[in-house]
C-alpha cells in the first residue's frame, strides 16, 4: 500500500501528518520525502542516513564536426532545449527533460549523452531502525524536479521489492509537475486540508488537479475547530460530502500542540489523545485501501 500525503499548498500540515502516521504505523514501512525542493521530513524523524547517491540526467552534447544541420533534433524537442541560429545548433542542457528523442532522430550520431546532476537520493532508517527512510533532494540551482522524483520512485520500487512494506510519501506541495509525478504512482492520496479561506481554495485545487489521475482520495482536516473559523471547517466538510470524499479525521487546533510541534516534536507523541487520533487515521486509511483493492479485484 503506497499512500501520498498531499496538499494544494505548503504549510497545510502534510509533513506533520506523514511523520505522525509513520510513528504509529504498525507494519513494515518506508517513509519517503518526495518534497525534493525543500525536504523536511527528516527534521521530525531524525533518520540515520546510510547512503547518499547522486542522480544524473542524460542530456545531449554535440560533436559539431558530425552535424549536418538537418534540425531534426530541434524539431523533436518539446522543451525548447535545442535551437537553431544562423545555421548553428545550440543546446540548452538545463532545459532538457532527458526524453532521448534527439539522440533517436539524429542521423549522424552528432549527439552523445552528457550528464547533468539533478541532486541526491539518500537512504537510511528512522525510529530506532523500525522504519526505512528515503529522501530526494534537488541540487541547488536545479530547476527541474520530476526527473529526480522518477528516479526516487524507481529506488522506492526496488526497496519494496527487496523487502515488501507499505510506503508513506510526503508529497511536494501544490499541484504542479512534481506533485502530479508523485501522486500518479500511489494507491491512495490523503489530502491534508487547511480550513482557512486560502487553504480551502488550494485544497479544492488539489482535488481537481488529482481527479484525472483516477486515484482514490480521502481527506484529513488539519487545525480544525479554531475559534472563529467554524465556517472554514464546515466548508471543507460540505465539499467532502458533495464530492464523495471520505473525511477520515479532523485534527484539532491546539496552541500547546502547535508549540510542541514547532519545537520538532511529533504530534503523535504529544499525548495519548493525539496518538489515538493518528492510530484511528491509520486504521481508517488501511480499511479504505483494503476496500478499494477488494473492489478492484471484483472488477478484474
Ligand atoms: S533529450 Fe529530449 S528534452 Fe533533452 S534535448 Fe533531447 S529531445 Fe530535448
Ligand atoms: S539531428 Fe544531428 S545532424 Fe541534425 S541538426 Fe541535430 S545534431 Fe545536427
Amino acid at each position: 500500500m503506497k499512500i501520498a500525503i498531499a496538499s494544494g499548498k505548503g504549510g497545510a500540515g502534510k509533513t506533520s501528518v506523514t511523520a505522525s502516521l509513520t510513528r504509529v504505523w504498525d507494519a513494515p514501512l518506508v517513509a519517503v520525502d518526495t518534497d525534493a525542493e525543500a525536504p523536511n521530513l527528516h527534521l521530525f524523524l531524525h533518520p540515520n542516513m546510510e547512503e547518499s547517491r547522486p542522480c544524473w540526467l542524460s542530456v545531449p552534447q554535440m560533436e559539431p564536426e558530425k552535424c549536418i544541420h538537418c534540425e531534426k533534433c530541434r524539431d523533436i524537442c518539446s522543451f525548447k532545449a535545442i535551437a537553431s541560429f544562423a545555421g548553428r545548433i545550440s543546446l540548452f542542457p538545463d532545459m532538457c527533460h532527458g526524453c532521448g528523442g534527439c539522440f533517436a532522430v539524429c542521423p549522424t550520431g552528432a549527439l552523445t549523452p552528457g550528464q547533468r546532476e539533478l541532486g541526491t537520493l539518500e537512504t537510511g532508517t528512522a525510529l530506532d531502525g523500525s522504519v526505512r527512510f528515503l529522501m530526494g533532494r534537488t541540487r541547488i540551482g536545479e530547476a527541474m524536479t520530476p526527473p529526480l522524483l522518477r528516479q526516487e520512485h524507481e529506488l522506492l520500487a526496488s526497496m519494496l521489492e527487496a523487502v515488501p512494506a507499505d510506503a508513506l510519501l510526503d508529497a511536494p506541495p501544490g499541484v504542479s509537475c512534481p506533485a502530479v509525478t508523485v501522486t500518479r504512482d500511489v494507491d491512495m492520496i490523503l489530502l491534508v486540508a487547511d480550513p482557512t479561506p486560502f487553504g480551502f481554495y488550494d485544497f479544492r485545487l488539489a482535488h481537481q488537479a488529482f481527479l484525472p489521475l483516477d486515484k482514490p482520495m480521502c481527506v484529513v482536516i488539519n487545525r480544525a475547530g479554531a475559534e472563529g473559523n467554524e465556517e472554514g471547517d464546515e466548508a471543507v466538510r460540505a465539499y467532502c460530502r458533495e464530492h464523495g470524499l471520505p473525511l477520515l479525521a479532523e485534527l484539532p487546533f491546539e496552541r500547546k500542540a502547535a508549540e510542541q510541534y514547532a519545537s520538532g516534536m511529533l504530534l503523535a507523541d504529544i499525548s495519548p489523545a493525539w496518538r489515538e487520533r493518528f492510530v484511528s487515521l491509520r486504521d481508517s486509511l488501511r480499511s479504505l485501501c483494503r476496500g478499494v483493492s477488494e473492489k478492484e479485484s471484483v472488477h478484474a
